[in-house]
């Protein structure tokens, strides 16, 4: 990377921060620019490790002088567009967390993952709307929208914001809520990191601390039974219960126990968030109506456990994804997922999950939904592994394949979490919003980042810009 024509610059950049930064080439670049998906390689011109939001808006202003874009990594598992040759804001060291019981919110930097909230929270009795990883940064994870376990119960993580502080493209620090800049306090919550960077976020907590969820483990041979059964036990649920059903290929790795290590599987999961008797009651059809599992792993759990439930990878890893809005798992659906995912498929995928959706993920009256207008009753989820290149193109082969198989079944609508590394273009993101929420968003972009400054995400391009 060139770096001629910043050289100066950067020194005073450097001088006027509490962390630091980083040039191409410079030691500790490496590391500041790696991304969790290690497929999401990023060559900005500078990093900055921040420390508050003073460095954000310094790095910000950098960028203006220096006549580049900027973007912002808390941890890289969700990079959209790779931040080349722009400035990079690394939030990883701005980690802090304060809960406030009484209120029952809690405030994070812009940094802080799941992991921390967690804790902290429970202290108090309350839990936050983590996703299916507690190693996600809460706050990218809220931009894009962010469900998990609890969502259909008490909705995106989005919808439970209270206030932002937010690093605007004119390097300004501002209060965000829905007293103070509302149109874009509603623009923040699932407008994907488009109008500014968030330094600090408060959000609501709910009173949880134990659940009624885990995974049932059938034979892949058994996909098409066990996939008939959960469309009929998932059409009349309660919103406490939200579930999925998954085809796995569980990696031959010997940290795995037996009977599940390297064997290939269609699994029913789910979380109760009610009584934890009322979710046994509720899991019973399942239980009863398909017996002979080779796992059964559903009981109670503490919400501090509830990454047991989607098995995420936590240390860093090559990935590729795809994911698609179903409109339902009627017969048809069905027989697609079974050709690509179940026993003579072929797939390399580790995981095609299909999450159910509704109660309180249906739009929220005034909040912007980032997953379409409505119209699908489940998202599905493809995610491969890609040690190799030759792996990468098989697994990119497949995805293909699944959402050919899926088509006729798809609503054509997207979720800004789940979209593609890379290859999101300005029609995917469009997808993910009712027509007239886009059209305000990119009114929104057009007032608070004319020039795009925030361009490495999903972009929401301003008029007349290219993405
Ligand atoms: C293993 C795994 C499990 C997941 N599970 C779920 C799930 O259950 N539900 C769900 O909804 N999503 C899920 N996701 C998707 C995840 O929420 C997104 O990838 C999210 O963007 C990750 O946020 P991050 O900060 O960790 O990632 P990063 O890659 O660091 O950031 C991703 C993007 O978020 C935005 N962003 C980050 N920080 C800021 C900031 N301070 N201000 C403004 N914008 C910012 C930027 O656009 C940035 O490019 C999962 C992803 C993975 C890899």
């Amino acid at each position: 990377m060139e770096t001629v024509g910043i050289g100066s610059t950067i020194e005073s950049l450097r001088a006027g921060l509490r962390g630091t930064a980083y040039a191409a080439g410079e030691e500790g670049y490496d590391e500041a620019t790696r991304a969790w998906n290690l497929n999401a390689r990023q060559e900005p011109a500078v990093v900055v490790m921040a420390e508050g939001a003073v460095d954000v808006m310094a790095a910000v202003r950098f960028a203006r002088d220096i006549g580049v874009g900027v973007g912002v990594m808390a941890t890289g598992h969700g990079v959209g567009e790779p931040c080349d040759g722009g400035v990079l804001v690394n939030t990883s060291r701005m980690r802090g967390v304060r809960v406030d019981p009484v209120a029952r919110t809690a405030r994070v930097e812009a940094g802080a993952l799941w992991t921390d909230v967690i804790p902290e929270a429970q202290a108090h009795g309350l839990a936050g709307l983590v996703g299916s990883s507690s190693h996600v940064g809460v706050v990218g994870y809220t931009m894009g929208g962010g469900f998990g376990w609890l969502g259909r119960r008490y909705g995106l993580n989005a919808a439970s914001v209270v206030e932002a502080d937010v690093v605007t493209a004119d390097g300004e620090l501002l209060r965000v809520s829905a007293d103070e800049h509302p149109e874009l306090f509603w623009g923040l919550g699932g407008g994907g990191g488009n109008f500014g960077i968030v330094t600090s976020l408060e959000f609501r907590l709910y009173p949880l601390t134990t659940v009624y969820g885990g995974n049932v483990f059938y034979p892949i041979e058994r996909a098409r039974e066990i996939l008939e059964l959960y469309s009929r036990w998932s059409a009349d649920l309660p919103d406490e219960m939200t579930t999925a059903v998954t085809f796995l290929n569980v990696p031959p790795l010997p940290d795995i126990p037996e009977p599940l290590r390297g064997g290939s599987f269609v699994v029913v999961r789910g979380c109760y968030s009610g009584a934890p008797e009322d979710g046994e009651e509720v899991f019973r059809p399942v239980r009863e109506g398909i017996g002979d599992p080779v796992m059964d792993t559903f009981g109670v759990m503490p919400v501090a456990a509830m990454d047991a439930i989607s098995m995420d990878p936590v240390d860093p890893i090559g990935a590729v994804q795809h994911s698609e809005m179903l409109r339902d798992l009627s017969p048809g659906a069905i027989e697609a997922l079974v050709e690509v995912a179940g026993p003579d498929s072929g797939s390399p995928l580790i995981m095609l999950e299909v999450r159910q959706l509704g109660g309180a993920l249906a739009r929220v009256p005034d909040r912007l939904s980032p997953m379409g207008g409505g119209k699908a009753r489940y998202i599905m989820n493809g995610v491969g592994a890609t040690f190799t290149p030759e792996m990468a193109a098989g697994v990119r082969a497949h995805l293909a394949r699944v959402n050919e198989a899926t088509r006729e079944h798809q609503t054509g609508e997207t979720y800004v979490n789940f979209m593609e590394l890379d290859a999101a273009g300005e029609d995917r993101v469009r997808a993910a919003y009712p027509p007239e929420d886009f059209e305000r968003l990119v009114a929104l972009k057009d007032r608070h980042d004319p020039e795009n400054l925030f361009r490495f995400n999903r972009n929401i391009a301003p008029t007349g810009v290219t993405g």
